[in-house]
């Protein structure tokens, strides 16, 4: 219907542009931009937006031009051989029963407004390396109108969050029909209500995303607005979207004829799947509740990304029942013993449903995100295994990784794929595909890390300067973010992430004197800052209040600090590419695994963090900086011991190695360490070992 209302030989665009793969691509990408450029950034990288807005004038000029045209066919072409391409991981895994991965929220590109952070984006690079890498699966979700909120901060300092309604027909998404165009669609009964769901599907290259919507006219404004925003704040909403996920997603699979050999259930939200799958068989007529919960269970995995028992989300049995109050008769269970599958502690009637333990207790295999975060799982649910030590909790883990062609900026990807040899991708996950990294010339390397941080500062300046305009600043220091603020020499520090307590960007600031000193020292420095804080998280808010105005809080200063708002995935992906140093906080143990520092590490960015999650099992010494995650007496004295440890590495070993440059200009031990990151940390961070991880060790069903 696209193609049918542009010029005939821009079809080929209409037909990409439903095509995610074509834009974890970087010719991909060029290839909408050079529509119009300007649309193209004004729409958010939205494919169809772009094609419905552009000026007329605009595509009959790109109508005409043949060359783009032929180059927007071969792509194509490419696109269709490599989804073309067998599947590569044999066994029980078909594309009829593929593994089904349900999640909340899914991060793919910012065109699809459906996810909030870094459990989002793990799913969007696991779907995109799936079918990269030829596995079966699809991803099961919600589709959320108003997707996550956005953020402002106004001239004091405080946090606002708004929402942008997205109607789904304008991003690139179909709406699953039957032969005749009309919706397909399932019931899951929620609060009383039939609530009717239409599905939408992504095509992520050769994986599937169904994404299920309520916003039908079936349903009651009440029902409509179930799916209306990702991790609605009202409890009995979110426990719905829950329903939906878990519930409606089993009925999703059997409207669209999928029978899936695995269902993995990405964190708890969706783990009311073992019921639904378990009412089915009861249905049947063949099995008891029990033998129904005993068969479930073997097609059932779990992954636990919250290490703070306070993150795992629980319900009590008057919630429970008020929005699913026929969900034990139609398992065949008394209501008692549904609640117990979902409670550490078995008949303890006050205890609430824990959608986590519910997940544990009824899947076959459960993993956490890190080495670290495994053991910390192993430790926090011990009390569901009594008769067992912590070390022989049956929780693994699988490292997370990240999506390489998603993560890794134009500038660094052409230096390797002159370096690591041809289709070094698909072997990415090879320690020795990444030896070449020491023949590539400091020079070559250098040049792609100056470009990088030099295209991340003209988007720093140009973002900062219209939120600067937005909120009312005073023209004068707006003037400043235009013209002088931030260099595209300085060494370039970046902090962005979810500013929850616990990841402690406060650090920074906690010493003034300190803090002052080095920013304001001969060598340039220069800070970003970027995230959001929970909306109801009054605390994250008030540290980032109180940080915003640390951070500049000397004119002298204020050119070479920056705080970019509304941390997403667009922002993420310019600074990612363009600091030299990544900076994680995390108060262990709460980093699970944390996957920006991995994106950073991709672009020869250095991680200078706490060994807390992924990092702990990454730092070896030589590959960037560690401060150690050892006991404190108190929080307080943890925290300025960690920020004197900050300091100490800044001023002593950071600032130092970036200034050390020869005659020409390149800073030779700064690359060492850039290739000694790559070539360490490449080839164990990326999603095709992570998803390598998941095929051997937790898809195949137990003997
Ligand atoms: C990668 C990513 C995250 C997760 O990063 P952490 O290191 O876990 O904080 C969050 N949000 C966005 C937009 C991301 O791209």
């Amino acid at each position: 219907m696209l193609a049918a209302r542009l010029p005939e030989s821009l079809g080929v665009f209409a037909r990409l542009a439903y095509d995610f793969a074509c834009f974890w691509r970087p010719d991909g990408r060029r290839l909408f931009a050079e529509i119009d450029s300007h649309t193209w950034k004004t729409c958010g990288h939205n494919p169809v937006r772009l094609l419905a807005e552009t000026p007329g004038s605009q595509l009959v000029r790109a109508a005409e031009n043949s060359e783009l045209v032929e180059r927007a066919e071969a792509l194509e072409r490419r696109l269709e051989e490599e989804h073309a391409r067998p599947f590569a991981y044999d066994g029980s895994l078909t594309p009829r029963n593929p593994v089904a991965f349900l999640c909340a929220e899914f991060g793919i590109y910012q065109s699809l407004p459906v996810y909030s952070g870094g459990l989002g984006v793990l799913a969007g690079d696991l779907l995109k390396e799936a079918s990269d890498s030829g596995l079966p699966m699809v991803g099961v979700g919600l589709y959320y109108r108003q997707g996550y909120f956005h953020q402002r901060i106004d001239r004091t300092g405080l946090q606002h969050e708004y929402w942008i309604d997205t109607p789904p027909h304008l991003v690139p998404l179909a709406l699953v029909t039957d032969d005749w165009g009309i919706a397909r669609t399932i019931r899951v009964p929620v609060r009383g209500e039939e609530v009717v769901l239409q599905i939408w599907r992504a095509k992520v290259g050769r994986t599937s995303l169904y994404l299920l919507d309520a916003d039908r006219p079936e349903n009651s404004l009440l029902g409509r607005w179930t799916t209306a925003r990702l991790y609605e704040s009202d409890r009995e909403v979110r426990l719905a979207q829950y329903a939906l996920l878990g519930i409606g997603g089993v009925r999703l699979m059997r409207e669209l004829g999928i029978d899936p050999a695995v269902i993995h259930i990405n964190e708890g939200h969706g783990s009311l799947a073992a019921f639904e799958l378990a009412r089915e068989e009861v249905e049947k007529g063949r099995l008891t509740p029990r033998a129904a919960l005993a068969a479930v269970r073997e097609r059932l995995v779990f992954t636990t990304h919250t290490p703070v028992p306070a993150g795992n989300e629980t319900y009590s049995a008057e919630e429970l029942w008020r929005v699913l109050p026929d969900l034990p008769e139609g398992v065949g269970l008394e209501r008692e013993e549904l609640l117990d599958l979902g409670r550490i502690h078995k008949g303890d009637h006050g205890e609430p449903l824990g959608l986590s333990v519910l997940a544990l207790r009824t899947s076959r295999s459960a993993n956490g995100v890190s080495r670290l975060h495994g053991e910390v799982a192993r430790g926090m649910w011990q009390e569901l295994w009594p008769e067992r030590d912590p070390a022989e909790v049956p929780i693994s883990h699988v490292t997370n990784g990240v999506h390489l062609p998603t993560w890794m900026a134009p500038p660094m990807r052409r230096v390797l794929d002159e370096y690591l040899g041809e289709n070094w991708i698909h072997r990415a996950d090879d320690p020795d595909t990444w030896i070449p990294v020491d023949k590539i010339p400091d020079e070559e390397l250098w040049n792609a890390r100056q470009a990088m941080r030099a295209q991340a500062v003209r988007f720093i300046r140009e973002r900062s300067m219209t939120d600067a305009l937005e909120r009312g600043e005073d023209l004068a220091r707006i003037e400043v973010r235009g013209g002088g603020m931030l260099s595209p020499e300085a060494l370039t520090i970046g902090f962005a992430r979810r500013l929850a307590t616990y990841k402690r960007m406060h650090l920074l600031t906690s010493d003034p004197g300190r803090y002052s000193n080095f920013m304001l020292g001969d060598d340039p420095v220069q800070i970003v800052v970027s995230g959001k804080a929970h909306p109801l998280d009054d605390e994250g808010k008030r540290l980032l209040t109180g940080a915003a105005a640390r951070l500049e809080n000397a004119d002298a200063i204020r050119h070479r600090t920056a705080f970019v708002e509304d941390y997403d995935l667009a922002v993420a992906t310019r600074l990612v590419a363009g600091c030299d140093v990544w900076l994680n906080l995390p108060r262990p143990p709460l980093e699970a695994s944390g996957t920006s520092g991995m994106k950073s590490m991709l672009n020869g960015g250095l991680n200078l963090s706490v060994l807390d999650g992924w990092w702990a099992e990454a730092f070896d010494g030589s590959n960037g900086w560690g401060i150690p995650a050892d006991p404190a007496p108190s929080e307080a004295e943890r925290d300025s011991r960690d920020a004197y440890r900050l300091f100490d590495l800044i001023e002593n070993e950071v600032l130092p190695l970036f200034f050390d440059r020869d005659s020409s200009g390149v800073p030779r031990g700064w690359i060492q360490l850039v290739k000694a990151s790559l070539r360490t940390n490449g080839p164990r961070f990326c999603a095709k070992r992570m998803l390598d991880d998941y095929a051997r060790q937790v898809y195949p069903p137990n003997d």
